[in-house]
């Protein structure tokens, strides 16, 4: 399948799958929608939707909260993280769009950038989702699911893996696009152990296809003999190698005779990882 089928298929099937791609995080406004954003970097939406009710309620408006100090802000988002930094930027930026923009969210990614606490990604999300400005923002699980899939190449930065998108997908779909893989990232395709089984992406997805030509598991191995076992030297050990792959992924490797064809004991599988892209 060629990278453009293959993120068209991926489109089609995610929005069978995933009728409602939109922002989980809660707000009415402009205003209210920034400040969601900027909190929940590096933060989950579940844990920000908890801290903003109280937060919005003390300070109703942009004004408000270019009028309070970092220290009365502190309190109400203590439990999201980097409250610290995240309390000193809410209120410089309340505070430049009252003095720089008249009081108004501005609605350009440029002018976005510039406000405090305000990256790429924040100011691509508040311009897509309150202005309807075509964007793709990369968050960590964007950035996993559109590698695992095989949507982009060798894409290691976000800005890359948000280059090659735009390159392949309809600009028209740029938003929903991002709110999809987000959706399906945090949901199925997960950080540490993808729910591949039932996934509608299995046809097109480059990591299950590699998933499925592991090597099956070996019956007979004796544990009492070792942790591991290597097949190509046929010996037993306890303390592996450890050794990088052609992908750059960690591997344990026999210390006999190097061969990354290692199997545990206990379970018969091989100790062989597929390139994940899982941010640590
Ligand atoms: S098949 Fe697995 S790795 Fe591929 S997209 Fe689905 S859950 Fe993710």
């Amino acid at each position: 399948m060629k990278t453009k089928e293959r993120a068209l298929f991926t489109l089609d099937a995610l929005r069978k799958a995933i009728p409602e791609p939109e922002t989980e995080l809660h707000y009415n406004n402009e205003y209210e929608l920034l400040v969601a954003v900027i909190l929940s970097a590096q933060c989950t939406d579940e844990r920000v939707n908890k801290v903003t009710p109280a937060l919005f309620e003390a300070f109703p408006s942009i004004k408000a909260l270019a009028e309070a100090s970092i220290d009365e802000v502190f309190p109400f988002i203590k439990s999201v993280s980097y409250p610290n930094n995240k309390s000193k930027h809410l209120v410089g930026m309340a505070k430049m769009v009252m003095k720089d923009f008249e009081g108004t969210i501005p609605p350009s990614i440029p002018q976005l950038v510039k406000l405090p606490g305000v990256g790429r990604k924040t100011a691509q999300v508040v311009a897509s989702v309150a202005f309807d400005i075509d964007a793709i923002p990369v968050d960590t699980h964007v950035f996993r699911v559109a590698n695992r899939i095989g949507l982009v190449k060798d894409a290691d930065t976000p800005l890359k893996v948000e280059k090659q998108l735009k390159r392949i997908l309809p600009q028209n779909t740029w938003s929903e696009a991002h709110h999809l893989l987000i959706l399906h990232g945090r949901y199925r395709c997960l950080a540490r152990s993808p729910k591949c089984e039932g996934c509608p992406l299995q046809p097109a997805c480059l990591y299950y296809e590699r998933l499925q030509k592991l090597p099956p598991p070996l019956k007979g191995l004796d544990k009492k003999k070792g942790k591991y076992y290597c097949k190509t030297s046929n010996t037993y050990f306890d303390q592996p190698l450890i050794k990088k792959d052609r992908s750059g992924t960690e591997q344990l490797a026999c210390p006999a005779c190097s061969s990354m064809s290692v199997y545990d004991t206990k379970t018969g599988k091989t100790t062989k990882k597929i390139k994940d892209y899982r941010v640590n």
